[in-house]
C-alpha cells in the first residue's frame, strides 16, 4: 500500500472514556484537498482517503476500504474499518470519538504527515 502525504493539523481533546488531551488529526480541507481520515479498529493504524481522485466519486469507505488489508496488522479492513476521528482507537478495546465537523481550520499550524493511502480496488491493479 503506497503512503500519501497530507497536510494536517492537530488538536488535542477529550474524546470520551476519562481521555483527556487526546492527540487527534485533522486534514486541512482547502481548495482541491480533500483527504479524510480512517482507522483500523484493530490496531488503530490511521489511512488517509483522497476524495478529489475521480476514482472514489460515489463510493464508500467500505467500497474503497473493503479490498484491502490492515499493513500494520494484517486484519481484512472490510470488517474493522472506521471513520476517523468519529472512532479512535486508544489501546486494545477502547475507544473514542470526537465530533470535528465544529473545528475551525483558521490560525492553526499545519504540518504535512504520511498515511497509507486507500484507493479504489480498481485502480490498485496498476
Ligand atoms: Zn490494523
Amino acid at each position: 500500500m503506497k503512503k500519501k502525504k497530507i497536510r494536517c493539523f492537530k488538536i488535542y481533546e477529550s474524546i470520551g472514556n476519562s481521555t483527556y488531551n487526546y492527540e487527534i488529526i485533522i486534514p486541512l480541507k482547502s481548495g482541491w484537498c480533500n483527504n479524510t481520515l480512517v482507522t483500523c479498529k484493530n490496531c488503530g493504524e490511521l489511512f488517509v482517503i483522497d476524495w478529489e481522485n475521480p476514482a472514489t466519486e460515489n463510493l464508500s469507505i467500505l467500497d474503497i476500504a473493503g479490498s484491502s488489508v490492515c499493513p500494520t496488522c494484517q486484519s481484512q479492513l472490510k470488517d474493522i474499518v472506521a471513520s476517523y476521528p468519529h472512532t479512535i482507537r486508544v489501546s486494545e478495546g477502547v475507544f473514542g470519538s470526537f465530533n470535528e465537523s465544529g473545528i475551525t481550520h483558521s490560525n492553526v499550524q499545519t504540518e504535512v504527515l504520511e498515511f497509507y493511502e486507500l484507493r479504489p480496488r480498481l485502480e490498485q491493479r496498476e
